[in-house]
Parts: structure tokens; C-alpha cells; sequence
């Protein structure tokens, strides 16, 4: 995936996340996209691990003014996707993001020409090219709508 931020100071591509690689500029990177990916799973992290990552790029991404973040965290019964999946979930119906995140959309809910890909399209329809990578619904996937800022 294409870096989705530039740097303000000298132009160069850099991750939302970090300083610019380029010129060491610790400002607040200009993002070319609303909507940003997010592989909580990358690392093969805790639950608890990828949980805490998520609060820090929920901070970064909605002071940097995005709106959507794709999550990919991966499923199954069983094994470490599935738990962040699961312990994922449970934060959101717990409300534990509720600061930053307005709505979500699990990716097995949203599958392609349903009612909530429909109503998700409605809010954001930039997000109509991500969600091909739904079709017939992706449990391995969840898209967190930010609130704040619109
Ligand atoms: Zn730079």
C-alpha cells in the first residue's frame, strides 16, 4: 500500500505514525486520503497489544483528520486473529472507542449491495473501491467511521 501521508515540510511520502524519514520533521503529516488501512495483526501482537496500538492511531489518524480507517485483524475460531478480532469487537460494543469512533461496520455485516454497504456508502462514498475487498462480506475486516471534525 502506497503511504497514505506527506510530508509538510519537504513533500516526501511518510507514514501517518512516525517522523518523516526524509528530513526528520516531527509535524503533523498532510494526508492524501481520508481513509487510511490498519493491520492490527501485522507483528502477530496480543490482543491486548493490538488494542493498544489501535488507541494510538485512533489519536494520531483523528487529529490528522481522517475519517475512515479499514481495520484488518484477521478471524477464525481459533488462534491470534480471532482473538483480536473478538477482543476488537467487544471494545466496540463496550463503547471503549467511543471518543473517537462514530460508527463501525463489522466486515462480515457489510456485505457487497447490502442494506449497511449501502448505508455505509451513503456516509462515505469514497469508500466505494475499498469495498470491493468486502464482496460477499469480510469477517477478517472491520471499517471504523471517526466522528469529530466532519
Ligand atoms: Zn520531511
Amino acid at each position: 500500500m502506497a503511504l497514505p501521508c506527506e510530508c509538510p515540510d519537504c513533500g516526501n511520502p511518510r507514514p501517518l505514525m512516525h517522523h518523516c524519514q526524509h528530513c526528520g520533521s516531527e509535524t503533523l503529516p498532510v494526508l492524501l486520503s481520508d481513509t487510511i488501512e490498519l493491520n492490527l495483526k501485522r507483528g502477530g501482537p496480543s490482543a491486548e497489544e493490538a488494542l493498544d496500538r489501535l488507541t494510538h492511531h485512533l489519536r494520531r489518524a483523528s487529529e490528522a483528520g481522517v475519517k475512515v480507517i479499514l481495520l484488518i485483524h484477521g478471524y477464525g475460531s481459533s488462534g491470534e486473529g480471532g482473538r483480536i478480532k473478538w477482543a476488537l469487537h467487544d471494545a466496540l460494543e463496550n463503547n471503549y472507542f467511543s471518543d473517537r469512533v462514530d460508527q463501525y461496520y463489522f466486515g462480515e455485516d457489510v456485505a457487497y449491495a447490502s442494506d449497511a454497504y449501502h448505508a455505509l456508502l451513503r456516509r462515505r462514498p469514497s469508500l466505494k473501491r475499498h469495498l470491493k475487498l468486502f464482496k460477499e462480506g469480510n469477517a477478517g475486516m472491520t471499517v471504523l467511521l471517526l466522528g469529530g471534525n466532519s
